[in-house]
């Protein structure tokens, strides 16, 4: 329990208290919000190192292939609006060099001027920064990562002006695969590289085939089973070192993972947990009374099965820094905790997955079965109507729904909250078949996949 939800008395000696959030975009604005809006009279102060705030990160790639055009478009909430209609005392360009616990404060730096702040409840939410292993990126002119909206812009400038023939975009996730697309899609050669044959283990192998091969079809050079290990700049562009030999490209893009910005944290003797990031519980408080965390720095719990988990995803980090806020408006919520839930965009190839991966159900001891199942997404006289790839993952030993991951039609394979909703309430696969999904020819066939693939799955299992 918080020792400080139950202070009356505050630095000033009055019930107003000070709340200072660190980071600016998802998880800290929504704490912000949230406490403004639970206790219109306390000040709420922000301290975010760039100067942009509530921004779609998400959106960069599309960004970056010219479908959304303005850097602006994908900004949710403009500083102006964050200080007039929602009263957060919001403060740009300052960076928070230091946490001291001890004295309640924090060391500020803006420019050249360096302060310190006191605060009664204090939220880390700075987010994570793309890995780098090493390599000098913000030296290279050709080489970039993409975690910002000055990132981003960077990118976009660097295509308009150098205008690359061939680039390279290492790292087999979601990023590397959006910007694998967002790169190609504007007319450039372009290089997937990863170190697995297989994508990131997020996708089973199967799904991993499936995208591979659109990535293939669409004119994507694949160099996989290749591990990276450095690169270079010269006067002609970038040359890619792997294991596999080296790629001469005119640019590069590196998407190998991120890592939570926990830094300030450990400085402070705030516990870490999975991957480094900040160790928080479902009320997102960390180890130290009145300093709480969220968002892609900090920890969740996998709903239903309890492991730790670092899930850097936006929906998380809205709603842990939204819950932050209640919490430390002295109200106790707790977060439900989050399944991997993750969809993407290759080219016209959807592809989603939610729950377990076959390989940490069987870490867990669930003794896992996984199949598959190909089927139509609409009513097989439908114009339109594509394939539907399921895989889905369930436990011999309770027919518990563990994981699903589907691939096919954009509209189609957002079904997976289906399965989400499904996992998270623990339902077996025999309660899956039960459930009354909506049908009707341009949306589904009578037994829209989910229905087929768990009669199917009841039988296997
Ligand atoms: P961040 O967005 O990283 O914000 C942290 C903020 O803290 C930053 O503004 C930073 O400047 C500031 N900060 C850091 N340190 C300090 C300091 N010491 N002092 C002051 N300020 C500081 N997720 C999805 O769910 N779906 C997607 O499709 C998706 N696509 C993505 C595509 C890309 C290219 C990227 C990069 C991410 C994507 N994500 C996606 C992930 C999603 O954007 C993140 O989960 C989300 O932005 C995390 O929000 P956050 O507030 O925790 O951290």
């Amino acid at each position: 329990m918080n020792k400080l939800n139950n202070l009356k008395v505050t630095r000033g000696g009055y019930n107003k208290m000070k709340c200072v959030i660190i980071g600016g975009d998802a998880a800290g604005i929504s704490a912000a919000s949230q406490i403004r809006r639970m206790k219109p009279d306390w000040q709420v102060r922000v301290y975010e190192k760039g100067h942009y705030i509530s921004y779609a990160a998400c959106g960069m790639p599309y960004y970056v292939a010219d479908a959304v055009h303005e850097l602006d478009d994908l900004v949710e909430l403009t500083p102006e609006e964050a200080v007039s209609s929602r009263g957060i005392d919001l403060c740009l360009g300052h960076e928070v060099t230091g946490i001291d616990p001890g004295n309640r404060s924090v060391t500020v730096q803006s420019g050249s001027k360096v302060f310190s702040d006191t605060w009664d409840r204090l939220m880390i939410a700075t987010g994570a920064s793309p890995a780098c292993m090493g390599i000098p990126v913000h030296e290279m002119k050709s080489v970039h990562t993409i975690n910002s909206l000055p990132q981003a812009e960077a990118l976009k400038s660097y295509i308009k002006n150098s205008r690359p023939e061939r680039m390279a975009v290492i790292g087999g996730g979601y990023i590397g695969l959006e910007m694998a697309e967002a790169v190609r899609s504007i007319g450039i050669e372009t290089i997937l590289v990863h170190r697995r044959e297989d994508l990131h283990r997020a996708f089973e192998k199967e799904m991993s085939d499936i995208i591979k091969k659109k990535l293939r079809d669409e004119g994507v050079i694949l160099h996989f089973g290749h591990s990276l290990k450095t690169i270079t700049e010269d006067e002609s562009g970038a040359i890619v070192v792997t294991d596999g030999g080296d790629l001469r490209v005119d640019g590069a893009v590196l998407a190998v993972g991120v890592e939570p910005n926990s830094g300030l944290a450990i400085d402070a003797g705030i516990k870490t947990g999975r991957a480094n990031a900040i160790r928080v519980n479902e009320f997102m408080e960390t180890n130290i009374a009145g300093i709480y965390a969220a968002g892609d720095c900090a920890t969740a719990a996998l709903a239903g099965f309890g492991m730790e988990v670092h899930a850097p995803l936006a929906l998380k980090a809205n709603k842990q820094g939204r819950i932050g806020g209640t919490n430390m408006a002295g109200v106790r919520e707790p977060f439900a905790g989050v399944l991997n839930t993750a969809i993407t965009k290759i080219f016209d190839l959807g592809v989603a997955r939610t729950g377990l991966s076959f390989a940490e159900a069987e870490s867990l001891g669930l003794e896992p079965v996984k199949y598959t199942v190909e089927s139509r997404d609409r009513a097989r006289y439908y114009p339109g109507m594509q394939k539907i790839h399921s895989l889905v993952i369930v436990s011999k030993k309770d027919r518990r729904v563990l994981g699903a991951q589907l691939a096919g039609a954009l509209s189609a394979v957002k079904r997976i909250d289906v399965y989400s909703t499904a996992i998270y309430n623990s339902m077996t696969i025999d309660r899956l078949m039960d459930l009354d999904l909506a049908y009707a020819p341009p949306f589904s066939p009578v037994y829209d996949p989910v229905l087929l693939a768990s009669r199917i799955g009841s039988r296997k299992v």
